[in-house]
């Protein structure tokens, strides 16, 4: 018997194991057709917010948007500099640029990928020098560990910069026990289908604490509208997301800490098995990650991805270019000192496969390809 193949995220896997409940939710959508803001909108925004600790969730059309909206809230544009991490999906950087603000780019750290609060201080620094009015941090929980919170808040409020956190890769992701979602001034995450809690298309929300910032966002994701979207007080969108991803989620939802447990005891057994043998994820003392991604750190990687190609197992490399290196973005401003960490991530990240229906055999065989090209 040959081995059965790995997949990278198994979508298709969970797809078919929720298929009869998925199968009901979109019928009863079809069945009220209130396709836009229909009930199971509200149901999600509430069953978010309590999920996660936060006063408020608005749903919105994708990750991408959840960032910009957030942003928009905020009145954020010219002048203003955005700190990004420059270890990050572009989305994080896009953001801000599309309204008009400078991002400006920050090093992470080499054990938990997330922004450094060293390289944000130096960042704050070289905005200043340029002119630019510090504005908002993004910092990102890259692969599903949370930020260095308490380090990145003590620069933020040193000089007065609203924090958003972009959790599209933490969702269910906790620090010293309070859920993502829960701190940061909003926290933005995306329901595009590999994150941890992924609908059938895209899908994001926003969570804040904050009344103002709140109502700014459910009147931005409608066209700026007042009172409905005939009555316009503010620049807007159409940033909605669609009621059949609602009710999706509703179910996803259901089974997401079943999902959660799971993916923590694949990184558990990962961990376990390539220790020594390549450099594994750091987690922080206080830090229960999502593990929307698990990525090691090889000095070989391109001899670990052609051994593992060659013994069926998947790889990916998140992310090949930091993007203070992308063409689009080459004229960003960056701390003085550069974003060294990030350019030997770019250089040595490998993630492996990681999705709650991987069984124990199937790490170990993936363990094993890796190991056999480490030669050891
Ligand atoms: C996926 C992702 C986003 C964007 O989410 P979309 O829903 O695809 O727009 C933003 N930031 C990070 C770090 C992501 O991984």
């Amino acid at each position: 018997m040959t081995e059965a193949a790995i997949d990278f995220f198994a979508i298709h896997t969970q797809t078919q194991r929720l298929r009869t409940r998925l199968d009901s939710a979109m019928a009863r959508v079809l069945d009220h057709a209130q396709f836009i803001m229909g009930p199971e909108v509200a149901e999600l925004e509430a069953r978010l917010a309590a999920y996660c600790g936060a006063r408020h969730c608005v749903t919105c059309s994708d990750g991408t948007t959840a960032l910009t909206m957030a942003l928009m809230a905020w009145s954020i544009g010219p002048g203003d500099a955005v700190f990004v991490p420059s270890f990050t999906f572009v989305a994080t950087a896009e953001a801000p640029a599309l309204l008009g603000a400078t991002p400006v780019f920050v090093d992470v750290r080499a054990d938990t990928f997330t922004l450094d609060s060293d390289s944000l201080e130096a960042a704050v620094a070289t905005a200043q020098a340029a002119g630019l009015r510090p504005a908002a941090v993004i910092p990102v929980d890259l692969y599903g560990h949370p930020v260095d919170r308490p380090a990145i808040d003590a620069v933020a409020r040193r000089h007065g910069l609203r924090v958003l956190n972009d959790a599209a890769q933490a969702f269910g992701a906790s620090l010293a026990g309070v859920r993502v979602g829960a701190w940061s001034d909003a926290t933005a995450v995306s329901f595009f289908p590999s994150k941890p809690l992924g609908c059938l298309g895209d899908g994001g929300a926003v969570f804040t604490d904050d009344d103002a910032t709140a109502a700014a966002l459910r009147s931005i994701r409608m066209h700026g509208k007042r009172s409905d979207k005939y009555d316009n007080v503010r620049l807007g969108l159409n940033a909605r997301l669609d009621t059949v991803q609602a009710a999706v989620l509703l179910e996803k939802l259901a089974v997401f800490d079943d999902e959660l447990a799971r993916r923590r005891a694949v990184a558990a057994r990962y961990t376990t098995a390539l220790e020594g043998v390549v450099t594994t994820p750091s987690v922080a003392p206080d830090a229960a990650p999502a593990w929307a991604l698990y990525t090691v750190q090889a000095a070989n990687r391109a001899a670990v991805e052609a051994a593992c190609a060659a013994a069926g197992v998947p790889t990916r490399v998140y992310y090949p270019t930091p993007l203070h290196r992308q063409p689009g973005y080459e004229k960003a401003p960056r701390p003085a000192a550069g974003c060294p960490v990030a350019e030997d991530l770019a250089r040595h990240a490998l993630s492996l496969p990681m999705h709650p229906y991987l069984e124990d055999a199937q790490v170990d065989r993936i363990a094993a390809a890796v190991r056999a090209a480490s030669g050891a």
